[in-house]
């Protein structure tokens, strides 16, 4: 018998094996258990052990702290432990053993300029299944159903004082250009009545006033479209939670202090 392997849990892989195994959880509730089961270890390490009964596992750990499997060509061990638990499954005789690659699903929204694989929209970033490609999306964007002319990837909608169209690689056109050929220098420092500039050093929108560093005064770029001024001077946006001013600390949107009790 040759040497066993040693694996513990990648991020880019799930495991699964498979056969007559016996399962023993250490905790709260010891037990152990026999039958031909299947085990599935998935990328954040937590452990899953399906038998033929109903949907639930019969054992698991959610997230343990390591995972290590032995494995030599025909049979296995598991080990994984969490805080005071511990779940070891070992095969009995021959035993199915195989690791595949998983990606985050998400919703499909064209394929890749660079490779012809395809593309899907998960959180708050579209990538590529088969090459590395991935690109970040700005919070609230849509990914619309129309490529961009110069790159082949597809174009988003997002709403940052308007609502710009534009493709969803940074590098080919920028929100932050964007936004500041649109709003640079349209409002007005509430501190000193400078211009408010658009700037983004590290990929965030804000607006700074012109006299910095004299006056500190500077805003977030909401994630909404501008519809018209706030009693204190400075703009209002509809964002998707609702109407506010682009100061997050306005008075006209605090909350009544002295509510009057029904
Ligand atoms: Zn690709
Ligand atoms: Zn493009
Ligand atoms: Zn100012
Ligand atoms: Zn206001």
């Amino acid at each position: 018998m040759s040497a066993p392997t040693t694996y513990t849990a990648q991020t880019d892989r799930t495991r699964i094996l498979a056969g007559d195994c016996t399962v023993r959880f250490e905790g709260p509730r010891d037990r152990v258990q026999r039958g031909q089961v299947v085990v599935l270890v998935k990328p954040d390490r937590t452990v899953l052990v399906h038998d033929a009964d109903g949907y639930q596992p019969v054992a698991w750990l959610t997230r343990p702290d390591d995972v290590t499997i032995e494995h030599d060509g025909t049979a296995f061990s598991l080990r994984a432990h969490a805080d005071s638990q511990e779940l070891l499954v070992t095969s009995n005789d021959a035993a199915g053993f195989e690791s595949f690659a998983v990606s985050e699903a998400g919703v499909p929204v064209g394929s890749c300029p660079d490779c012809e694989g395809p593309l899907v929209r998960a959180r708050d970033e579209i990538h590529c299944l088969d090459c590395e490609d991935r690109y970040g999306l700005p919070a609230g964007a849509t990914v619309l159903d129309d490529d961009c002319k110069a790159c082949g990837l597809p174009r988003m909608a997002v709403d940052r004082g308007a609502s710009f169209e534009l493709c969803v690689d940074y590098a080919c056109e920028s929100l932050s250009a964007a936004v500041r050929e649109r709003f640079d220098e349209v409002w007005d420092c509430p501190d000193c009545g400078s211009p408010l500039r658009v700037r983004s050093p590290d990929g965030r929108i804000f607006l700074g006033c012109d006299a910095y560093p004299d006056c500190e005064t500077s805003f977030s770029f909401p994630a909404g479209t501008a519809i018209g001024d706030c009693e204190c001077g400075l703009p209002r946006f509809r964002t998707a939670s609702g109407e506010r001013c682009l100061d997050s600390g306005c008075s006209v949107d605090a909350p009544a202090s002295e509510s009057p009790s029904p």
